[in-house]
């Protein structure tokens, strides 16, 4: 049996790989628990939703990305609870590990604001699997609108509606809007995929809310230039088969659409409510544990939360955001607190996040990015876009890959991934929609 420090870290993606990579240490035996087997560059899921990259190329395995480094075991399972008292970690399967210090990472999941119905219609893009589905989905839409010949069908065919502002429905529908004006421009005999409707919607006042306003106005003429008609101030009513009904400042709206994603919102993980109903701590509006200033839980020192499940602030107060740069700093913090607890040595002082900035690309060699506080956009934006999202794959393969990806993809307009695979996901209910389109008159081609 081992004597060394045990480290139990659930989650394995950006803050808990961050983590888990800095306790290479003899000092600790590590296990990062994750119900799924690889860590997900989640950035670059809209890339997968839109057929510029597979799955594989922003995915990678846990055990390979962490197979170099002895101390540290990977387990696939899902974490149903935990006992802070007894220190001990409960699996889905019905293991228990212990563990001397926990580190909490299980992230975030997409959220409808009560309204989880919606998801059947309007999936949003926290995982593999759903990225995977909204390719199928907006490409099999084009499909469908191609043997429609009534055009109110085909118009909801070719409407593609992008719910929240934010930079993924900002990314999304930049691409979705290439797809249909250049890469699909000349494979369809009935339809002009140009002439697709591409709507981004929000309730905030603007785009991009995190992004300083003229950086946010940029993005939004972009996007108009790329034909994506951005609708702020636009409340989401319902969603349902046929599309959506808003609410603009007191008018409602319909919108007939067959294709809908939803980047509107994220909640914690439900985990995170666990772990803060037995360790007595107390959990924000999102669901997020609120951690001290070393992340650690109040009366529970050797628990940390980090990332997306945390609720922590600046130095001024300022709830910190969900993303991947907190998550990787806040991961690499508790693993030095760690470190430093087992060495003996004095306390670190509180975590500060070092803010490097936001970006978002809108499309071709287009983004907008505030790096350091300067505002940049178009080309130079892009680079700088591109390099950091390279630079930050987990794996040499995928930053290869990624990159040879871009290049053909820059120099033709083709997306490689753009098959149709699979069954057709069950929530989309194509089966219905196509015993529709039997009864409906067929284009036949002159
Ligand atoms: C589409 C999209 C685009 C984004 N774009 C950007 C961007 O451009 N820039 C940016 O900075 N941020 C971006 N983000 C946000 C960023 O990805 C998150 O802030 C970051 O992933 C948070 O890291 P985390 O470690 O807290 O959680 P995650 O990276 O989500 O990792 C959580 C891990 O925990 C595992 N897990 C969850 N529950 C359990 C359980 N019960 N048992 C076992 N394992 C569990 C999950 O499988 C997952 O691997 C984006 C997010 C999305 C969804």
């Amino acid at each position: 049996m081992s004597e060394r420090w045990k480290v139990v870290i659930i989650g394995g993606g950006f803050g808990g790989l961050s983590a888990a990579q800095r306790l290479n240490s003899n000092l600790v035996d590590v296990t990062v628990i994750d119900r799924r087997n690889y860590h997900l560059f989640q950035p670059l899921l809209y890339q997968v939703a839109t057929g510029s990259l597979s799955a594989g190329e922003v995915a990678s395995p846990l055990r390979s990305v962490l197979s170099r480094q002895k101390n540290t075991r990977v387990w696939l399972g899902t974490v149903v609870d935990i006992d802070p008292d007894s220190k001990r970690v409960f699996l889905a399967d019905g293991a228990i590990v212990p563990y001397d210090s926990l580190i909490v990472a299980a992230g975030s999941q997409t959220s409808y604001f009560g309204r989880n119905e919606w998801q059947e219609w309007a999936p949003g893009m926290k995982s593999v699997e759903e990225a995977t589905a909204i390719r199928h989905k907006i490409l099999y839409a084009f499909e469908v609108a191609e043997r429609l010949s009534d055009p109110v069908q085909r118009r909801a065919w070719l409407t593609f509606v992008i719910v929240g502002a934010g930079p993924t429905g900002v990314e999304l529908s930049g691409a979705i809007a290439e797809i249909a004006r250049q890469t699909l421009k000349n494979d369809f005999r009935s339809i002009k995929p140009e002439e697709a409707q591409i709507i981004l919607l929000d309730g905030a006042p603007r785009a991009l809310m995190p992004f300083p306003q003229d950086l946010a106005e940029k993005a939004t003429r972009s996007l108009a230039k790329l034909g994506v008609e951005v609708r702020c101030g636009a409340m989401v009513k319902n969603v349902d088969k046929d599309g959506l009904t808003i609410d603009s400042g007191g008018r409602t709206d319909s919108i007939a659409a067959k294709t809908v994603v939803w980047a509107g919102g994220i909640t914690a993980s439900p985990l995170g409510k666990i772990v803060a109903s037995h360790a007595k701590a107390e959990t924000d509006k999102g669901g997020r544990v609120k951690v001290k200033p070393d992340l650690t839980i109040p009366s529970y020192p050797d628990i940390y939360v980090v990332g997306d499940l945390a609720s922590a602030t600046d130095e001024k107060g300022k709830p910190l955001p969900g993303v991947a740069q907190v998550a990787m700093q806040g991961g690499a913090y508790a693993a030095k607190a760690i470190l430093r607890k087992v060495k003996g040595h004095s306390e670190l002082p509180p975590f500060r996040y070092f803010d490097k900035g936001s970006l978002a690309v809108i499309g071709r060699a287009a983004a907008v990015a505030d790096v350091f506080g300067l505002h940049i956009s178009g080309l130079l934006a892009w680079l700088v876009w591109a390099f950091i999202h390279v630079t930050y794959l987990v794996s040499f393969q995928s930053r290869i890959l990624v990159f040879i990806q871009w290049a053909i993809q820059d120099l033709t307009f083709n997306r490689g991934a753009r098959l149709i695979t699979g069954a057709a996901p069950t929530d989309f209910n194509f089966s219905r929609e196509l015993s529709e389109i039997k009864r409906a008159p067929v284009n036949v081609p002159r």
